[in-house]
């Protein structure tokens, strides 16, 4: 099964991407993730990444889409992954479907996490995010067991740096122009599905699996 998150950010694309891949047991790929790792390893792409990323601007599609047709090719994606963050414009959909097309397959679902900008500014300042496992919380709504750390693997969770209020204010803005097309481009191929993404995570969940199919 072939999944696309698709929704603003903070709607919760990636709390609910990790419960599908566990349920599914297919692949997580973030490619928010994916950066991050790279800019705690140092490398060049982590570095240039930063530089978007803390002005709230996307990553320039050239640096994106090889990294994500290179992670899809990889063994584990055989029986299916879940996209989370990508794609984030047209033409990185577009690149998606001609590097499909041309292993004779295609994506299955758009999951549209729909969360009205209100709400959006609230999740991402109460968001903490583990930048060693990439979990996420929220202080109030998903919280850690123990205040400040990661119930998965005991490391710090922090504000991110790109969740600063004005910053998100700046990367909703490029969500409107860029990503929300996303919405009609995947109607169109029929794949669209859209959630109530202001329900609790359960629910959100359940209507997910709905969807999918158990
Ligand atoms: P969010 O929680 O807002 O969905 P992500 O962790 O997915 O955030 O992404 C954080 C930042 O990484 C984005 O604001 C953007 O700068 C960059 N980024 C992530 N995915 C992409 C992508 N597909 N294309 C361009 N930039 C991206
Ligand atoms: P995205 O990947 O779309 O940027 P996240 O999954 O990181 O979003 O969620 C953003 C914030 O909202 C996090 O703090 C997360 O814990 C919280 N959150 C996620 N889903 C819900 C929900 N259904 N209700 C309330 N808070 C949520
Ligand atoms: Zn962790």
């Amino acid at each position: 099964m072939k999944i696309i998150m698709l929704g603003a950010p903070g709607a919760g694309k990636g709390t609910q991407a990790k419960q599908i891949a566990d349920k599914y047991s297919i692949p997580h790929i973030s490619t928010g993730d994916i950066f991050r790792a790279n800019l705690k390893a140092g490398t060049e792409l982590g570095k240039k990444a930063k530089e978007y990323m803390d002005q709230g601007l996307l990553v320039p599609d050239e640096l994106t889409c090889d990294l994500v047709m290179d992670r899809i090719s990889q063994d584990d994606c055989k029986n299916g992954f879940v996209l989370d963050g990508f794609p984030r414009t047209i033409p990185q959909a577009e690149a998606l479907d001609a590097a499909l097309t041309k292993i004779g397959q295609k994506m299955d679902y758009a999951v549209d996490v729909d969360v009205p900008d209100d709400n959006i500014i609230n999740r991402m300042s109460g968001r903490r995010a583990c930048l060693n496992c990439g979990a996420t919380y929220h202080i109030v709504s998903i919280p850690t067991k123990t205040e400040g750390v990661c119930d998965r693997c005991g490391n710090p969770v922090v504000l991110r740096d790109d969740d600063q209020p004005e910053t998100v204010k700046k990367r909703l803005e490029v969500y409107h122009a860029q990503t929300q097309p996303l919405i009609d481009y995947y109607k169109k191929q029929n794949i669209l599905k859209s959630v109530d993404g202001t329900q609790p995570m359960e629910e959100v969940f359940r209507a997910i699996v709905e969807i999918l199919g158990a």
